[in-house]
């Protein structure tokens, strides 16, 4: 369509009327990630969160992917006849999914805190009160209801390409241990900042947890005999020769952290993505233990908590999430 071609009231008609199809596309898109995360296709397609699927494979900025997740997740919490009910009105522009999401945020942050688990009726009575409010009305409301809420969340903004700005508010006994630390470190940097002090705690700290930046002690003539025999690691040793255990040996989950440079190594198979989530990462027997893997360098993998979550419901045929195994291995610096 030529736009040019029309006139004012057209225009504005013209205008309106693609508004109206784009909410209602909106609210569409919020059925259409329940659905995905239901079915869990966004790490079956190599995402470790729907967050990072949104954003990696739909292409929505962090923001507007964590409006319509953060929506889609109060949506799905309410009965059907109220959820349609919200979902016409986001069509008719009556309800926002900024306030939704505001308000998703404020019924986790609630139960996570332990201050208040809100029930079904509570949501929507809160849902009915701030549907017609400006979002700036509603952060106000939801601070009076819970002035925990009104604290300012962490932000972090980039400000160079090599500067960024973080915002966060610490209590006082964390302030004290920042101020004692300064305290410490003075004779060396009278005049620490704090960004100083949080690249100084940062360095030492990353030397002690960080597996890839970890500095192996040499052995002693005769001690590393572990490592020789893993050489051999990788061709599993006949049954008879070795007892079958579950742990993993440190000197494995060393070479096969580094060998994924702690990342999840989880693939799709049919677009060949590679998750590489950093977080909440596991070693995994690619092969399981309970069929006769071992704990050798290449039957062990690294995969984010999700990715092997997903596996192990796979083989056990669950569909719903587990609570984390007592078998789990995390992948943290104890190598
Ligand atoms: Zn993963």
């Amino acid at each position: 369509m030529n736009l040019k071609s029309l006139n004012e009231l057209e225009l504005v008609a013209y205008t309106r009327k693609t508004v109206e199809k784009e909410r209602r596309a909106t609210s569409e898109v919020l059925r259409l990630l329940e659905e995905i995360e239901q079915r869990s296709i966004h790490l079956k397609r190599g995402y470790a969160s729907l967050h990072a699927f949104a954003v990696g494979e739909l292409r929505y900025s962090d923001a507007a992917a964590a409006r319509r997740i953060h929506s889609m997740r109060l949506l799905k919490t309410l009965p059907i006849e109220e959820k349609a009910s919200v979902e016409h009105k986001i069509n008719q522009g009556e309800v926002h999914l900024s306030n939704l999401s505001t308000l998703q945020g404020f019924f986790v942050q609630e139960r996570k805190s332990g201050r208040k688990s809100y029930s079904t009726q509570d949501k929507l009575k809160l849902l009915k009160e701030i549907e017609s409010k400006s979002y700036r009305e509603v952060q106000k409301r939801l601070a009076e209801i819970s002035p925990e809420f009104g604290i300012p969340q962490e932000k972090e903004r980039i400000l160079t390409s090599d500067r960024s700005e973080l915002k966060l508010v610490v209590d006082e006994k964390t302030l004290r241990k920042l101020k004692r630390l300064k305290e410490l470190r003075s004779h060396v940097n009278p005049a620490m900042s704090y960004a100083e002090l949080l690249d100084w705690m940062s360095d030492e700290l990353l030397k002690r947890v960080d597996p890839l930046q970890k500095v192996r002690k040499p052995k002693k003539e005769g001690i590393g005999d572990q490592e020789t025999s893993e050489a051999h690691a990788s061709t599993p040793a006949p049954e008879r020769l070795r007892a079958r255990v579950r742990a993993i040996p440190n000197s494995i989950k060393r070479r096969a952290y580094l060998r994924a440079q702690g990342r999840c190594e989880y693939r799709d198979a049919h677009s060949a993505k590679v998750c590489g989530s950093t977080h909440l990462i596991q070693y995994d027997h690619v092969f399981p233990w309970s069929k006769g893997g071992e704990a050798v360098l290449d039957n062990i993998q690294l995969l984010c908590a999700q990715h092997n979550q997903r596996k192990s419901n796979r083989l056990t045929g669950s569909v719903l999430p587990r609570r984390q195994s007592s078998t789990v291995q995390p992948a943290i610096a104890d190598f």
